[in-house]
This record gives structure tokens, C-alpha cells and sequence, in this order.
């Protein structure tokens, strides 16, 4: 989405992509209201429709053999290989370069900083190292942006730049061929158990899409993801898909994560690559997409041309939007986590429909939408 943007204003882009495009990405693949609004704005908003985006229609919480059914108002679920790819094409349309299969490390100055230089050929410039199958290359660029998600690794010489949380849970994800019927599309299922939570959803070519976070306990005593994904579904009392004890499973580090320098001389950091919280609300998207925006409006009056108040100014502002735009994700995952509570909300919801249905619209940011207000 930076790559688009940046390239639409007129810059020249080169966006690199470490995997094969298309490619799957461990993800619910559940696009909330502000993320399908992130993608209006943009002049993106066919992007779902093309892509044959389905409609969740509903959410069922699946918890100790019991569900509950909230109806959700403006959701879609859509593969992200499907979403990445086309968004990737729309960056290439309005004029950025994309190069898959190529990794990226940027080489910042801070090191530097700590010697500082009087000059030096690379004052100007900030240099990128990508490697491809066939070639390497240092590229000398104005400024980089860091996308990289929750990989890391990507700032060579600034190792202590990600806080990972102690306590945080693992993600792991798989799409499976046939699933069940108990899945039908429509209905974003989620199975939650003490040891982590599983989310299902059916995608525009059929799949069952998976996607868990789990404790480190609960895998190291499991040994293994589907064992560690039957264990959550069971508890909850959900049905368990065919084919997912030899599905290919793909795990991720760590989840919640804190960024200590999103930005610095030449290179900003956004997404997940600075900074993340546990999916259960399923956010991250729109958080990604949301400061691509922001980026670029920062880079705006600067004529997108490097000064050197703008890493600065980036900090705050990303500091002041996950702040603002995380507080639900963070209040609502310490409920999930402890038994007691998540059965008190899960027994008020079954009590309180009304309640359950606009709780879910607020976290989907449809709140607003509803009332016809945006
Ligand atoms: C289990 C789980 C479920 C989730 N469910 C949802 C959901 O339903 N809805 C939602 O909105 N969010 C969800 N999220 C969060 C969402 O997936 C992320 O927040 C979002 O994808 C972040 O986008 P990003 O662009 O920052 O990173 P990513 O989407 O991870 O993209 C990073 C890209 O950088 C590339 N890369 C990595 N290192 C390098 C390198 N060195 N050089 C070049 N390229 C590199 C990777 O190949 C990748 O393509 C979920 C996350 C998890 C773990």
C-alpha cells in the first residue's frame, strides 16, 4: 500500500518482496470496516470486489461445546494471496518496480551515529542490500521503507531494535483443500480454549483458511501445531477439519511485539515490522494499511523528498496511532486469556445478544458505518 501510494504521487519505486509472489501468508484473511475503508479511500475499493471478496455475514464464538452467533455488518474474507497480489499490481500500475524472491536489508546509519561521520558518500542516500536468486545488489536510495512484517532482521546493523513480550503467543496458519461442512462461508468461526484460539473461514475459491494463536506451553507440550490446533478445537467443542493433521501448517515467531525505533536517518518502519499485538481482533491489516497512509501524508508538504525532521515526526505519529488503534485489541486479549472472564463475556453475550452484536461492530469498526456516518 506504500509502494502505491508513494508511486501514485509520482515517486520512484522499487518495491522488493523476499518470497515467490503470489504467496500465502499465515492470516485470518478477514478485512474489517476500517480496513475496507483504508481501501476506499485509497481509490482501492473494487480491489475486494474483483478479487470476489465473500461477505461474513456472521461470527460464531465457539467456546466449551457451546456457540454463540453475532452478526457482523461489513466484513469480508478474502485470501492473502489474492489481497498482497493485487495490491502489489495496483503499485506496479500506478508506476512503482516490483522485484519477488528478492531480501532486503537496510543498512542505517545509527551504527554510524555512535562514531559520527562528517560526511560521507552515503549522506545522502541510505544503502539497501537485496539479494536475488540470480544477483546481489547494494542499492543506494533516498529512503526505505520497512514492510517486512514479523520477520525482522531487515535493519543490518540496529539488532535491538524489536521487544518481543515474554508471554506472547505463537501463530500458525493453513488452508485446507475440503475442510468440513461444518464451515460453510459467511460465518467467521472461532474456537477459543485456555491454551489459544483458532479462527475459520471459508475464501472465495473454497478453501477453509486457519489461522491459531497459541501459548509456547501449549506447543512444547503438544510437540506439534495440528496437535496443538485439534487440542483448542476439541476444548472448544468445535468440529475438526479434515485433512488438518497433514496440512502443511506454517508457524510464526512470537506475536505481540514492541518497536523501539520505527524510524531513524533515511528508513521507516511500518506494519507489523514495527510493532504488533495478537490477532484476536484481526486488525493488523487495517493497522498496515492505515499507516501507509499516514507515511505518506507525513512525506506530503516535504514534496517526499528526505528531511531530517521526518523520522522524528514518524515516531509520534506511529506511536500516537497504536496507542489510539490497538486499545481494544490490548483491553480484549488479557479477557480472552484467562478462563474466568472469557466465560463471564461469553455467558453476558449469550444473555445480551444486542450487547454481543454492537461489541462486534465497534472492534470491526463498523460502528460508525452503520449509523451512516461514513
Ligand atoms: C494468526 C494470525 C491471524 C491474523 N488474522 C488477521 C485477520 O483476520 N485480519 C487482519 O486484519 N489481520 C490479521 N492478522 C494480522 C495481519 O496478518 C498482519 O498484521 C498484516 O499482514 C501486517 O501486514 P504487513 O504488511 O506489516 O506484513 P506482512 O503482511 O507480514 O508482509 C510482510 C512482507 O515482507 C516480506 N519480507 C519479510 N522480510 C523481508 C526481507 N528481508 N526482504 C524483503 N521482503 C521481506 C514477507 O515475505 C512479506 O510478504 C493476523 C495475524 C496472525 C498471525
Amino acid at each position: 500500500m506504500t509502494a502505491f501510494r508513494l508511486a501514485r504521487s509520482g515517486v520512484r519505486v522499487l518495491l522488493v518482496d523476499k518470497a515467490a509472489f503470489p504467496r500465502v501468508k499465515v492470516c485470518g484473511s478477514c478485512l474489517n470496516a476500517r480496513a475496507l475503508r483504508e481501501l476506499k479511500n485509497a481509490g482501492l475499493g473494487h480491489l475486494t470486489v474483483i478479487e470476489k471478496a465473500l461477505r461474513l455475514e456472521t461470527f460464531t464464538w465457539m467456546r466449551g461445546g457451546r456457540r454463540l452467533r453475532i452478526p457482523l455488518s461489513a466484513e469480508v474474507g478474502l485470501s492473502r494471496e489474492r489481497l498482497d497480489q493485487r495490491l502489489v499490481l495496483e503499485a506496479c500500475s500506478a508506476g512503482a518496480e516490483f522485484w519477488d524472491n528478492a531480501s532486503a536489508t537496510v543498512e542505517t546509519a545509527e551504527a554510524g551515529a555512535i562514531f559520527p561521520r562528517k560526511s560521507s558518500s552515503t549522506d545522502g542516500c541510505i544503502r539497501v542490500h537485496v539479494q536475488t536468486p540470480q544477483k546481489n545488489f547494494v542499492l543506494e536510495t533516498e529512503m526505505a521503507v520497512i514492510a517486512g512484517g514479523l520477520q525482522g532482521g531487515i535493519l543490518k546493523n540496529v539488532p535491538e531494535n524489536i521487544r518481543v513480550e515474554k508471554n506472547s503467543y505463537l501463530g500458525a496458519g493453513t488452508l485446507l483443500h475440503n475442510g468440513t461442512a461444518a464451515y460453510p462461508a459467511g460465518t467467521l468461526f472461532m474456537a477459543t480454549a485456555s491454551q489459544g484460539y483458532c479462527g475459520l473461514v471459508r475464501l472465495e475459491d473454497g478453501r477453509l483458511n486457519m489461522a491459531a494463536a497459541f501459548s509456547a506451553q501449549a506447543l512444547s507440550h503438544e510437540k506439534r501445531i495440528p496437535a496443538v490446533i485439534a487440542g483448542i478445537l476439541r476444548e472448544a467443542g468445535a468440529d475438526i477439519p479434515e485433512g488438518l493433521e497433514h496440512a502443511a501448517w506454517k508457524g510464526t515467531p512470537k506475536l505481540s511485539r514492541y518497536c523501539r525505533n520505527p524510524a531513524g536517518r533515511r528508513y521507516f518502519a511500518l506494519g507489523d515490522a514495527a510493532g504488533y499485538i495478537e490477532p484476536f481482533t484481526g486488525e493488523g491489516i487495517y493497522w498496515a494499511l492505515a499507516q501507509a497512509r499516514l507515511l505518506t501524508d507525513l512525506m506530503k508538504p516535504h514534496a517526499f523528498r528526505w528531511h531530517e525532521s521526518l523520522a522524528d515526526e514518524w515516531k509520534k505519529i506511529h506511536s500516537a496511532f497504536l496507542c489510539q488503534e490497538t486499545r481494544t485489541c490490548r483491553a480484549v486479549t488479557p479477557l480472552l486469556r484467562s478462563s474466568f472472564w472469557s466465560a463471564q463475556t461469553f455467558a453476558l453475550f449469550e444473555r445480551f445478544p444486542r450487547l454481543a452484536a454492537w461489541t462486534a461492530r465497534r472492534l470491526n469498526g463498523a460502528v460508525r458505518f452503520i449509523d451512516g456516518s461514513a
